[in-house]
């Protein structure tokens, strides 16, 4: 479903990613794990290609993400094309960037009314069933202020859903909540994935991704330091900095 190859993405003269090569089956949970600084929001803003990469290859679902490839050169893509190869993508991220004006359920239906030109009562239906599926069916006309870190945050799930993406990234989703908010996200998280949803998921929630991963990788410095099995990696690290760093958060 992923596949990156040599991704190697700079600002200026600092080089954040420098040569990611990894491969996200379908259907897969793919933790990513690192220290701050590591790339990993880096990386995954090149998938949905909020950022440029400099070097190497990305592809979604076997399409060349942001660029068209012919005799041999890389053309960019358009806007417009860009748009629509981000449109299968939904994206969550660590602060719920939810629109504060509209209530939880126009939240949901606000992509597939704009972009997707779905009828109002029709994407409104599915909102609520997308509500219902992350345990918000009674919050659906609540405003994000009226709606706790946790709610906020599965709303947030259930608006990306309603795109019908091919794949879920998630930057940390759950470490801005307080500690009494993260199972409940976690667990939506768990559950779409028992659904088949293919999700790349940076993460500090060891125990998810052992739980739930069933790949994970250790970035440190721009590279992939180590990856495999998440309860391989987790419980018999082969790098030193692979364990330094598990050390510190387990
Ligand atoms: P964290 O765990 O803190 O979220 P991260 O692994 O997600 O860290 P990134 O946000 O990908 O790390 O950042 C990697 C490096 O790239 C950092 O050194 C950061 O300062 C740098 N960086 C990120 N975005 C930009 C930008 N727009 N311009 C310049 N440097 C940037
Ligand atoms: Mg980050």
């Amino acid at each position: 479903m992923v596949k990156a190859e040599r991704v190697c993405k700079s600002y200026g003269s600092v080089e954040v990613l420098k040569g990611i090569d990894l491969e996200v089956n379908s259907g897969e949970v793919f933790c990513i794990v690192g220290p701050s600084g590591s790339g990993k929001s880096t990386f995954l803003r090149c998938i949905n290609h909020l950022e440029k990469i400099n070097a190497g290859r990305l592809y979604v679902d076997g399409t060349l993400v942001g660029y068209r490839e012919k005799g041999g050169k890389l053309y960019e893509l358009r806007d417009r094309e860009v748009a629509a190869q981000r449109r299968d993508i939904g994206m969550v991220f660590q602060r719920f960037n939810l629109f504060p004006h509209m209530t939880a359920v126009e939240n949901v239906m606000e992509a597939p009314v704009q972009v997707k030109r779905v009828p109002k009562a029709e994407a409104r239906k599915r909102a609520g069933e997308l509500l219902d599926r992350v345990g918000l069916a009674d919050k659906r006309d609540n405003y994000p202020a009226q709606l706790s870190g946790g709610q906020q945050q599965r709303v947030a799930i259930a608006r990306a859903l309603a795109m019908d993406p091919k794949l879920m990234l998630f930057d940390e989703p759950t470490s801005a909540l307080d500690p009494e908010l993260v199972g409940e996200v976690l667990d939506v998280m768990k559950a779409l994935a028992q659904d088949g949803m293919t999700m790349i998921v940076v993460t500090h929630e060891m125990g998810f991704a052992r739980e739930v991963g069933d790949s994970l990788v250790f970035m440190d410095g721009g590279v992939v330091v180590e990856s495999g099995n998440p309860r391989d990696v987790l419980t018999d690290p082969q790098h030193e900095r692979t364990k330094l760093f598990l050390s510190k958060v387990l």
